[in-house]
């Protein structure tokens, strides 16, 4: 086609890159090169870098008018920022529940932004196909049935979200109203259900104006975390019949405890209710052949919430959710606009997901599990319950520690014999030393640390670098 001549001197004119990003452009293969190098480095270093601190903050500088160019940049970041960024990549940082990137992992990530790809519909990519086929994956490490079908969202708070949303749907259909269409008001009172649910839960509920307060705690077994499952009962028949949420958990922060996934399922039979199982990161119990009992019936979940930044070793941000209802998923999530498709047999990503546009998160969890498969994976997984173990024991050993709860899986929950109020204290020292970091929390009343162990990096030679800190640290 030719185009007027008017409107080929238009564009030309239109089309100078600004000098700074045609100076990139042109180097871009050194720039990359370079970047390459800085995040080798980096990575090399995670074994000596401070493993947590809290750096004075910089002060803020203006918007760059001009910009430096990609490398004028890096020098920024690496004087000013990265010598304040955390390690939590690497092998001791054990708070919260953190995992690293494996090399494939971080390797698809950097791909991911490579390809910028926008898995949302069919009109233009493949992208969305690989999703499938990395959600289907998921689906079977996790012993999912195929009954199941997922969704990538940014994390276990996401998912949870979504997997409520799902259940405030089924809700509606209980009792013959839409909540997509009707809003949340049409369906009165809400009764939600949880042993020790997730702080994410409230927020979920609060974010679907569900409200916090329909937020119930039932009463845990003595001296555990896991839902009494006679009170549950109890609790479900005093609702008349009238359906509600149960969120069942696998894998509790604090001690790991697990609820009894098939008995909760099991009360379906005598009560209507959602069954939506927060996995996050217990759902890998799974990966071993000894803890997989505890995950027993998390397949007969109606939704499940399960972490990938955790303990699958994805950098952030990565989760999945999954239902056996794609339908009120749809109902709940479908987006509509002239240029989409029809829902039709298998939708697309965009009448499934909270977002509309959005990376493609799968991408990252497709490399790691095509380059280590199920076996690298379990392998990771016992070893970081087998570290946790072997702390369990170290930290059993001191006299300044005293143990909370057994530990189950990947957790070690403790405190100090003598002076639990020193705790936080502690736990300041330690972060300050940049030899390891663990979280604080409460536990049954008691001011307690937790170290957990999700980080595929993380040897015995760290275990004994932890003890030594907790030796070293000890009021
Ligand atoms: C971590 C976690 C969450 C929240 O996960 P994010 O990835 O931080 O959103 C929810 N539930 C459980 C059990 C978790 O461990």
């Amino acid at each position: 086609m030719r185009l007027p001549t008017v409107v080929l001197m238009r564009s030309q004119h239109g089309s100078r890159l600004h000098p700074r990003l045609d100076d990139d452009l042109r180097h871009l293969p050194e720039l990359l090169e370079a970047t390459r190098a800085y995040a080798v480095r980096i990575l090399r270093g995670l074994d000596e870098r401070p493993v947590a601190g809290t750096p004075a903050p910089s002060a803020p500088s203006a918007l760059p008018e001009r910009g430096a160019g990609l490398a004028g940049a890096m020098e920024t970041f690496a004087r000013r920022w990265e010598p304040g960024f955390s390690g939590s990549a690497g092998p001791r940082y054990l708070g919260f529940v953190t995992g690293g990137a494996t090399p494939a992992a971080l390797a698809g990530d950097w791909l991911t932004g490579t390809l910028d790809q926008n898995p949302t519909s069919a009109l233009d990519s493949g992208a969305q196909d690989l999703e499938r086929e990395t959600l289907a994956w998921l689906r079977e490490l996790f012993g999912l049935s195929e009954e199941h079908s997922g969704i990538f969202v940014s994390g276990a708070t996401m998912s949870n979200v979504t997997g409520l949303a799902i259940a405030r749907e089924w809700l509606g259909e209980q009792r013959g109203v839409s909540v997509a269409e009707e809003g949340a008001a049409a369906l009165g009172p809400v009764r939600v259900l949880s042993g020790s649910p997730h702080s994410s839960v409230g927020k979920a509920l609060s974010m679907l104006g569900l409200g916090r307060a329909a937020l119930r705690q039932v009463d845990v077994l003595p001296g555990r975390e896991a839902v009494d499952v006679a009170r549950l009962a109890d609790e479900l028949a005093a609702l008349d019949g009238r359906p509600a949420i149960v969120v069942a958990n696998a894998g509790t922060v604090n001690t790991v405890d697990f609820d009894d996934l098939r008995a909760i399922a099991e009360l379906r039979e005598r009560y209507p209710f959602w069954m939506h199982v927060d996995a996050a990161f217990g759902a890998f119990a799974a990966l071993s052949p000894e803890h997989a009992h505890l995950v027993d019936g998390l397949a007969e979940a109606d939704s499940v919430c399960v972490d990938l930044h955790k303990w699958l070793n994805v950098p952030y941000d990565g989760a999945v959710q999954f239902t056996r209802r794609r339908d009120l998923q749809a109902r709940v999530f479908r987006n509509a606009a002239a240029y989409l498709g029809p829902l039709g047999e298998t939708p697309d990503f965009i009448h499934l997901t909270p977002e509309n546009s959005r990376r493609l998160r799968a991408l990252p969890a497709w490399f790691t599990l095509a380059a280590y498969g199920r076996e690298g994976h379990a392998e990771i997984v016992r070893r970081d319950i087998a570290m946790a173990a072997r702390l369990g024991e170290l930290v059993d050993a001191m006299p300044a520690y005293r143990l909370l709860a057994p530990v189950r899986l990947n957790v070690v929950c403790f405190t100090l014999a003598a002076a639990p109020e020193r705790v936080g204290e502690l736990a300041a020292a330690i972060a300050a030393s940049g030899e390891a970091f663990l979280t604080p929390t409460v536990y049954d009343g008691l001011p307690a640390l937790r170290a957990a162990f999700s980080n595929w990096r993380t040897t015995d030679a760290d275990v004994r670098r932890v003890a030594e800190v907790l030796e070293a640290f000890r009021p």
